[in-house]
């Protein structure tokens, strides 16, 4: 089976403008930004539905909270807010994995 693009990205195989990485958890710039700051962030194994994560799967979910709240103050929006999205399967709007997105409609 092919690769999704965020598997992609994950592997390197695509360009991306990468704002974090962990073992486990990636985040880059959104190619097109709906806001100021718009950044995804994916765990690096592919789930393509949030149905697929392991039942003890928490602290991954937890890890990518955590991600986005280091992007956060590292972009200087922590304080003043932002939004996190978490989609998930083919209804969501998204077509890869499962990515929790972070946006802040302020420039920071
Ligand atoms: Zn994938």
């Amino acid at each position: 089976m092919e690769a999704c693009l965020f598997c992609k990205i994950a592997a390197g195989e695509i360009p991306a403008r990468i704002v974090y990485r962990s073992e486990r958890v990636l985040a880059f710039e959104d190619i097109r930004p709906q806001a100021p700051h718009h950044i995804l962030i994916i765990p690096r194994e592919h789930y393509a539905s949030l149905e697929e994560f392991p039942e003890d799967g928490g602290s991954l979910l937890a890890e990518v909270l955590l991600a986005a709240r280091a992007i956060a103050r590292e972009r200087g929006i922590s304080s003043s807010g932002y939004r996190i999205v978490l989609n998930t399967g083919r209804d969501s709007g998204r077509r890869s994995s499962t990515s929790t997105s972070i946006s802040s409609a302020a420039g920071g």
